[in-house]
């Protein structure tokens, strides 16, 4: 769209104000513009708390050069045309003003080249005197400074609170952003210091380790769902959320974005915060990082000045889809009895709940444990360590032993692609689920809790008698792992029952792989080795297509494994490819 006027009628409908309060308020218009211009790339120099200088530089769409005095003509935009726009507005700005305030109060230099134009502009507005524009040789993109903030008006000056509250909500501006749109690399400069930079990969996880900390961020568990809205359409949440370990005094962590605006609302947070209830000591509040996608006409950003508020159509049904998406992922989070995530409550939203059919294959932890009943809120609450973050009775959780990874996909139906701080990591899906299930079944073990078994038809396999004889020597322990084993004639055995994990294996399949290990291996390994065959029966087969929410739960269960590298029987469970290598791999340049 062209760079129009607005008519009188539109202006007078929007919510029209003061956006220029202080140096952060430029930079986030400033943003906003970058962003609506497609930018990849975003750099914000600062200097002295923005009062001397703000310049922000963009590799967007740029302006033509024909509409370069309309871009700092007050009410006039690319982004809006009618009354009726207003209804479903689908960019950052759309009131035709920034430029135009901002440049009324510094003295501004807006440098442009158009991406289909061989030959950029610059223009210069002094407090508001806007100078001829003259040709200038840029790369495309747009670079717009702003100097001297407030000259002309000392009032506004003497208001300005000291550099470093300014630096502070500049940072705040910025960072808020790059949390937004993790596929836009922001580089923020102080005095010429580089002091936050977000890597462009898309994956949130990785802005939010710079924003809040690795320390944080591994305190805090993803969460995702749904909520149908009454109207049509649907509500779509997800983000990170602090474990209840993790908390603070005040509710200015908790962010909340609306379709790609950090918006300011005490109904919001407190959906959050009201997520917690039970598990947070009053006057803690938790830490969230929530994105929630919404229909553009569901929304209506046009009530507050800065646009750091907005109304919604069905309010209740935000707060709804917010407990919703918070409430079971902590709730299943901190009921969780081992170290391996609780992949029921923690899948959430419409789409999760059906996967609570998945193939018994991805069954986990849980489902093998007998009387199994949680603890109530209020005593898993008063477990709480704040050093160790436990799952069950006396069990820390396990630590870390991979990044947090993002699933991409699934390739060949064996292997899961999946993206990390660090790169690519391709993971064997049989191999892995091997080692997670071989970890959950000896972790049962050394706690000698009983292993849940599921009755079956009984299968009569026939043995050799010498096979006959090891396998009666086994009996006894295979009860142990679940696996119910009886002779039924003198040579001829059947399975009774199956662990819960392997509920879905072919029982003969099995009784063979057993006697295999029987006849190979000798007397002390017997034991693991029969563990082994257990859970490489019972892991998701390689040719098994699997559905993203199983490949998520299975390689958040494998970020905790204590040996995630290799599968029980040694082989490599994961290739992990830097984005060194790749970038090596393709001859590109190094950035
Ligand atoms: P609004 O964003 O509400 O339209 P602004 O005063 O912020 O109003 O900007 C006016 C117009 O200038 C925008 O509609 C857009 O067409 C153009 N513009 C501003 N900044 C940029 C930028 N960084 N890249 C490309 N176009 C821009
Ligand atoms: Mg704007």
């Amino acid at each position: 769209m062209p760079i129009q006027l607005l008519s009188d009628d539109v202006v007078a409908k929007i919510a029209a104000g003061e956006v220029v309060e202080r140096p952060a308020s430029v930079v986030k218009e400033l943003i906003e513009n970058s962003l609506d211009a497609g930018a990849d790339y975003i750099q914000i120099d600062v200097m002295n708390g923005g009062q001397r200088l703000i310049r922000i530089s963009d590799n967007g769409s740029g302006i033509e050069a024909h509409e370069l005095p309309l871009a700092v003509t007050r009410h006039a935009t690319s982004k809006l045309q009618t009354a009726e726009d207003l209804y479903a507005i689908r960019t950052l700005g759309f009131r035709g003003e920034a430029l135009a305030s901002i440049a009324a109060v510094s003295r501004l230099t807006l440098v442009t080249r158009h991406r289909d134009e061989d030959l950029g502009h610059q223009i210069r507005v002094d407090g508001g005197q806007v100078e001829p524009a003259r040709p200038v040789g840029v790369p495309a993109g747009t670079v717009i400074s702003v100097e001297n903030l407030f000259f002309n008006t000392p009032a506004r000056l003497k208001f300005l609170r000291s550099e470093n509250t300014e630096k502070r909500q500049i940072t705040t501006v910025v960072t808020r952003y790059a949390m937004a749109y993790p596929k836009v690399r922001f580089v923020l400069l102080m005095d010429d210091r580089e002091t936050f930079r977000s890597p462009g990969s898309g994956d949130l996880n990785d802005v939010v380790v710079r924003v809040l900390g690795l320390g944080t961020f591994k305190q805090m568990i993803e969460v995702e769902g749904e909520q149908l809205l009454r109207g049509g359409g649907r509500i779509r949440g997800y983000g990170l959320i602090s474990l209840p370990e993790l908390n603070r005094k005040d509710r200015s962590r908790i962010m909340i974005f609306v379709n790609g605006r950090a918006v300011q609302d005490n109904q919001l947070s407190y959906a959050v915060s009201q997520a917690y209830h039970g598990l947070l000591p009053k006057g803690n509040y938790p830490m969230a990082v929530l994105m929630l996608d919404v229909p553009a006409d569901f929304v209506d950003v046009n009530v507050h000045p800065t646009k750091a508020e907005v109304r919604f159509r069905e309010s209740d049904a935000v707060f709804a889809a917010i407990q919703r998406i918070v409430r079971p992922a902590i709730v299943g989070h901190t009921r969780t009895q081992y170290g391996y995530g609780n992949p029921r409550s923690s899948m959430v939203g419409p789409g999760w709940d059906r996967n609570t059919n998945i193939s018994p294959g991805l069954l986990f932890t849980d489902d093998l444990v007998a009387n199994n009943a949680a603890g109530s809120e209020q005593e898993t609450l008063s477990q709480l360590d704040p050093t160790a973050i436990p799952d069950g009775p006396g069990r820390p959780r396990n630590p870390r032993t991979l990044p947090i990874l993002r699933v991409v996909g699934q390739v060949g139906a064996n292997y899961i692609v999946t993206e990390g701080p660090a790169g690519m990591y391709l993971i064997d899906q049989h191999a892995a689920h091997t080692r997670i299930l071989y970890e959950q079944i000896n972790t049962l073990r050394a706690d000698s809790r009983e292993i849940v078994s599921v009755p079956l038809d009984p299968v009569p396999v026939d043995v050799s008698s010498k096979e006959a004889r090891r396998l009666e020597n086994v009996i006894a322990f295979l009860e142990t792992i679940g696996v119910l084993v009886e002779p039924f004639g003198a040579e001829t055995f059947v399975i009774r029952a199956l662990p819960q994990i392997a509920a879905d294996v072919d029982p003969a399949d099995l009784l063979a792989g057993i006697v295999r290990v029987l006849v190979a291996i000798q007397e002390d390994g017997i034991e693991d080795a029969l563990v082994q065959v257990l859970c490489e029966h019972a892991a998701v087969r390689s040719g098994q297509i699997l559905e993203h929410g199983q490949m998520r739960e299975l390689v958040r269960q494998l970020e905790r494994s204590p040996s995630p590298h290799t599968s029980p029987s040694g082989r490599p469970t994961l290739i992990h490819m830097s984005a060194e290598q790749l970038a090596r791999e393709f001859s590109r340049p190094p950035d």
